[in-house]
Formats: structure tokens, C-alpha cells, sequence
């Protein structure tokens, strides 16, 4: 089984991000994620400006802002990036060796190890998903968020906050909210990305702070930077 140097869990706008520059730059990334589908899978069209160099700025094209299609793009870069393993999964738990994390068990059942471990679950922590009379479990539009991973976090004692997101309705897609929890600011260290409760393991994106999408892809690239200085 392949153990990567920087395991990141969550392919959306943050961890994909870091997962594509990590690699250009020959560290041995893993890309797990719950739905190759929801590769960089933007609901409403990304708008420019985007960070300079990011996959956020390649794969967006002006004559085709489909959401479809800037996933598609997304999903190909990163596929050819040698250094780069996609594959879905979905992280249940990580696993440790005394205070390290040193991987995640997943649903599938293979282990999925690493040196260091990135979550970048997004807004899929305890996510509820209201529209109209209609309440789910899901972190986003037709994609279910399970409750394994952040029971396990809740065990190892890992605080959080309640946060909600909202996508309003346009002419051909309902608007709806999304109320899910990130971790508590004390447990997270901005400079350095570090979750502190534990050794080797980190976080990006909506899972630790709110923005955009441009946001989230500045974030995936200061994270990558962040890792490639620490690893030398
Ligand atoms: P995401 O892009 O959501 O990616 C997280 C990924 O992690 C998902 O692919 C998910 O499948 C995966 N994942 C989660 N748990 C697991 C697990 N246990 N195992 C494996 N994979 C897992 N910003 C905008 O600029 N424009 C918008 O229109 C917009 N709409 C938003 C709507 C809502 C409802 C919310 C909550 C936020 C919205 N945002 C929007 C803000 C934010 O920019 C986006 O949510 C952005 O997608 C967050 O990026 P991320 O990388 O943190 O998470």
C-alpha cells in the first residue's frame, strides 16, 4: 500500500488546491475523497478574481462558466499530476500512533496512511441541509455528509462551532441553507494550519474559516506552501 507524504482529506476548493500544488512541486500527495463527481464541483459558476497560478484560475474558462464543466477541467489537472493520487474513499477516523496521526480509516475498508494529514472536509462536519420543508444530512446539493468522522474527532475531545452557509435560488435551482460545524478557533492554529491537539495533523478551508471560493483556493495554496517548508 502506498504511504503518501501529505494525505488530504476532502478534494473541494481548499484541499484540492493544496493536493495540486503540493505535487507539482514532487511531494507524494493522496487525495481521498467521498465523490469523484464532487471533484472542485462548484454549485454557482466561480467568479474571477483568482489567485495567480492556482488549478481555481486553470480550469476556469470565460466562454464556458458551467459548474459541470469547471469540475471536469479541475479533475483532469489533477489526474495528470504524477505525484498526485485521486481516488474516493471516505475518512471514518484517523488513525494514530500514540499523540501522531499517521493515516484515516475509511468506510471501504483500506487504511489510507501518510506522514502528515490534511482535513478538508468543508462544511460535511454534523451538516444538516434545510430547504423548504425538506431536512438532510448532507454538506452540499445531493451529497450526504456521515456522521463516523466527526464522532471520532468529538472522542479524541476536538471542540467545534456551529456555522450555516446559504445558496439562494436561482431561476433553475432551489436555493437552500446548510447549518455544519467547524473546529473551535482554539484548535486551530492560522499560521501554521495546524489542528494542535495532535502531531502531523492539519486543516483548510470552510472545516476551520468562512470565505469564498477564491478564499478557499488562497488558503489550499498558503497550506501547500506552509507543508513544503516544514518538509524541507
Ligand atoms: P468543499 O469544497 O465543500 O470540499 C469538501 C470536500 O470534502 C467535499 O468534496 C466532500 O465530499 C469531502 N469530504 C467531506 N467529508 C469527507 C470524508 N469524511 N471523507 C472523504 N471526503 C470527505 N462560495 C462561493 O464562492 N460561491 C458559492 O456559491 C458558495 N456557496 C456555498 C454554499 C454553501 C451551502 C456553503 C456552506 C458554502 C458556500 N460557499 C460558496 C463557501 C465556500 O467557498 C465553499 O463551501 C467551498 O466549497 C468550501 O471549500 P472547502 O474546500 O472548504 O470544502
Amino acid at each position: 500500500m502506498d504511504r503518501y507524504q501529505v494525505l488530504i482529506v476532502g478534494a473541494g476548493f481548499s484541499g484540492a488546491e493544496a493536493a495540486f500544488r503540493l505535487a507539482s512541486q514532487g511531494v507524494r500527495v493522496g487525495l481521498l475523497t467521498q465523490s469523484l463527481d464532487s471533484v472542485m464541483m462548484p454549485f454557482l459558476p466561480p467568479k474571477p478574481p483568482f489567485p495567480k497560478g492556482s488549478l481555481l484560475e486553470r480550469a476556469y474558462d470565460p466562454k464556458d462558466p458551467r459548474p459541470w464543466a469547471f469540475h471536469a477541467r479541475a479533475k483532469y489537472l489533477l489526474e495528470g499530476e504524477r505525484n498526485l493520487h485521486l481516488f474516493q474513499a471516505t475518512a471514518t477516523g484517523l488513525l494514530l500512533e500514540g499523540e501522531r496521526v499517521v493515516g484515516v480509516r475509511t468506510w471501504e475498508g483500506p487504511p489510507a496512511l501518510a506522514d502528515k494529514v490534511v482535513l478538508a472536509v468543508g462544511s460535511f462536519l454534523g451538516a444538516r441541509l434545510l430547504m423548504g420543508e425538506v431536512e438532510e444530512e448532507a454538506g452540499r446539493l445531493s451529497e450526504a455528509s456521515y456522521p463516523d468522522l466527526l464522532e471520532n474527532l468529538l472522542s479524541l475531545g476536538f471542540r467545534f462551532v456551529e456555522r450555516e452557509g446559504s445558496v439562494p435560488e436561482t431561476p433553475s435551482t432551489p436555493g437552500y441553507r446548510v447549518r455544519y460545524l467547524a473546529f473551535h478557533p482554539e484548535e486551530w492554529e492560522e499560521g501554521t494550519f495546524r489542528l494542535k491537539r495532535l502531531e502531523g495533523l492539519y486543516a483548510v478551508g470552510l472545516c476551520v474559516r468562512e470565505g469564498d471560493y477564491a478564499l478557499m483556493g488562497e488558503e489550499g495554496k498558503r497550506l501547500a506552501e506552509h507543508l513544503l517548508h516544514e518538509l524541507g
